[in-house]
């Protein structure tokens, strides 16, 4: 164990030193080490174990990590129901400019995930939250009366706090979608690997129309899963094709979703508007 540790780490520095020393090979290839980042919530365990499926599955998560909250009282996703109309909810303001840089893509074996530069951010409750990343559930995590959509996609944000807020845009098979045409253009990516992207990307162009939405407070979906998150569901969905859920889908493991988790009394509250 302790060998194969060795090499593997040995491959890495090979790998750095290599990159370094040819800066035009890097750029070529579009491939570079990723620089470790404790606030992507996707990869805050990069170093542990957990899976979606079997002894590392979600409901062995609390055991596996030992200062996880996996298995506390405000957890997520919900299934959606007996939401409460709130007036007092507005609309979000999106402050996400036309050309905001993608930075990269990067298969964690988790999902796969795009990294912006900082610049985009949003306006909930008087508070800026700064987007960081999304990333893709193939199906989707929370449900919306029981019905589960084929495809979400997670907005992660935080403010200056450290504070989560993740907007869950919900997706359907049908009509294809230019934007995803852009962002799979990356693709295929293999596990661990992760590719530069530096170009600029709208991501206005991925959310629906109409901006009502459902909004409680939960957790991440994945270990730590951290509370404390505020999550906005919008009620419309927005269509890609087939296709391009099947690539996304045959990259991702199988089903990297989390099962509902129970209520404990939490307040689901949904926009009048
Ligand atoms: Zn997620």
């Amino acid at each position: 164990m302790k060998n194969s540790k060795y090499v593997f780490l040995s491959f890495s520095i090979v790998l750095i030193l290599s990159c370094n020393s040819n800066q035009n090979k890097r750029t070529e290839q579009g491939i570079v080490e990723r620089e470790d980042n404790d606030l992507q919530p996707e990869n805050i365990q990069k170093h542990t174990d957990w899976s979606y499926t079997g002894e590392t599955g979600p409901e062995h998560w609390a055991e596996l990590e030992e200062n996880s909250v996996c298995s506390g009282n405000f957890q997520s996703p919900v299934n959606i129901v007996k939401y409460k109309t709130d007036t007092s909810l507005k609309p979000i303001d999106f402050y996400y400019a036309k050309e905001t840089i993608l930075h990269d893509v990067v298969n964690n074996g988790h999902t796969i995930q795009y990294d912006f530069e900082a610049g985009d951010y949003l306006v909930f409750k008087n508070q800026n939250f700064h987007l960081k990343q999304f990333h893709f559930h193939e199906p989707a995590e929370h449900t919306i009366d029981g019905v589960r959509f084929p495809l979400a996609i997670h907005l992660v944000h935080q403010n200056n706090n450290g504070n989560f807020l993740v907007i869950e845009i919900l997706v359907k098979e049908g009509k294809a979608s230019k934007t995803f045409d852009f962002l799979e253009s990356f693709l295929p990516i293999a596990k661990g690997e992760t590719k530069l992207v530096n170009e600029a990307f709208d991501m206005n162009l991925n959310l629906p129309q109409n901006k009502a939405y459902y909004t409680y407070v939960g957790s991440l979906t994945t270990p730590p899963c951290t509370e404390g998150v505020r999550w906005i569901i919008f009620k419309e969905s927005i269509s890609i094709s087939l296709e391009q859920v099947e690539l996304l889908k045959y990259l991702m493991p199988i089903n990297n979703y989390r099962e509902e988790q129970p209520h404990h009394g939490r307040a689901i509250l949904q926009t009048a508007f």
